[in-house]
């Protein structure tokens, strides 16, 4: 199997998977216990916050863990719509984030709330003449993706982080495909709010965080006990911490190796599709992208056929998000970078982990020239 599917989620490192193991029969306790058997595993969560805060340049007590990236985008969006609704009801988003985001705007929408949805160019990228545009005496909150995880564009955080500061508004980002891929520092990008999720970094899934800023005060999420610091109640998924803390310091160690060599086999990868295959197009920005994501659109193959055709041959890849990929619609963020519907639906997602080989990429390549032009020849056959 040739596994080019790491934006939907990654394989687990060895190493995570052994921190993980002695917190499952081992070291069983409850944190919140007094005797040495639950103090083991308060330790163990103590640790992996002050790794995954590490990451990003931030303190230990602001790392909240949730069950992943959908739960720290509905706590963020939700908790400051309820704790500044004084204030404002006006959020600013873009039309491309996840739908963890989309989906939770339109509840708030049925809440009350309004919401800007900020348009993208061509490259995926937003406006920041637009974004300052939409501000109004009453936003309360701007939350724009870091990466998104479609087309792997990365968005202006530093310049965002700064427009909402000088206009007194709180910046959420969904980090989900950036954190432990990229660089991140929460000191320099003046971020309030950033949203991890384990599984996107050789982590185990259903364990996730939110950032809040020092000095952010946010309601509660889950009400019950004073698990995590009273704002997020229910026992601690200890070896799912313990996981995401492992897969932090390994990301950390490892980010500049990582980014190098995605790089070298993501460009290798699309110089041999482009050169090979005619009427391809790279969609996403030229360099401000993922170093592991490429995004291409096929002429006349729809992305469905190829895509099975790739699995049959032992290649996984998707088209769109993991998330949406049963949905018959045309993906929300190629039609908001102005991909008419029949180019996006022949448009899939390539995205590459430093655990690719060259030959491993060489033989994809191969593969899915092969594939796309058969797939156009069986099309032109039917037409005639
Ligand atoms: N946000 C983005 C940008 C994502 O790519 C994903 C998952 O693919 C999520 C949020 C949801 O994260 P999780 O799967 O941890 O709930």
């Amino acid at each position: 199997m040739i596994y080019l599917d790491n934006a939907a989620t990654t394989k687990m490192a060895p190493e995570v998977f052994q921190a993980m193991t002695p917190y499952f029969m081992e070291h069983f306790g409850n944190p919140g216990a007094v005797y040495s058997h639950g103090t083991e595993a308060k330790k163990a969560v103590a640790k992996a916050r002050e790794s995954v805060a590490s990451l990003i340049g931030a303190k230990r007590d602001e790392i909240y863990f949730t069950s992943g990236g959908t739960e720290a985008d509905n706590w963020a969006l939700c908790a400051v719509a309820e704790a500044y609704g004084v204030k404002g009801k006006h959020v600013i988003t873009t039309k491309i984030e996840h739908h963890a985001i989309l989906n939770t705007c339109a509840y708030l929408e049925g809440r009350g709330c309004e919401v800007t949805y900020l348009n993208v160019d061509e490259h995926g990228m937003i406006s920041l003449e637009e974004l300052t545009r939409s501000i109004r005496p009453d936003t309360i909150l701007v939350s724009v993706m870091t990466a998104n995880n479609e087309v792997g564009t990365i968005q202006p955080i530093r310049e965002i982080g700064a427009i909402a500061r000088e206009n007194g508004i709180l910046f959420h980002t969904d980090a989900v495909q950036a954190f432990g891929q990229i660089p991140l520092d929460m000191r320099e990008l003046g971020v309030d709010l950033l949203s991890a999720s384990a599984h996107k970094l050789n982590g185990p899934k259903g364990v996730g965080c939110l950032y809040v800023r020092e000095g952010v005060s946010l309601g509660a999420y889950l009400h019950g006990g004073a698990q995590e610091r009273s704002h997020r109640a229910g026992t601690e998924n200890v070896p799912g911490i313990v996981g995401f803390g492992a897969a932090a310091d390994r990301a950390k160690n490892h980010l500049s190796e990582k980014v190098k060599k995605e790089i070298a086999l993501r460009d290798h990868f699309l110089n041999k599709l482009t050169s090979e295959i005619p009427d391809c197009k790279l969609n996403g920005h030229p360099d401000k992208r993922l170093p592991g994501n490429l995004n291409i659109t096929f002429l006349d193959v729809e992305a469905v056929s190829l895509l099975l055709r790739l699995d049959s041959l032992g290649v996984c890849a998707s088209a769109g998000s993991a998330c949406t990929s049963g949905s018959a619609k045309p993906s929300h963020v190629l039609t908001a970078m102005g991909l008419a519907d029949s180019d996006a639906r022949s448009t899939i997602r390539l995205t590459l982990s430093d655990e690719n080989t060259m030959e491993e990429i060489d033989k994809a390549a191969d593969l899915i020239r092969d594939s796309v032009m058969l797939l156009r020849k069986k099309k032109l056959e039917v037409m005639a």
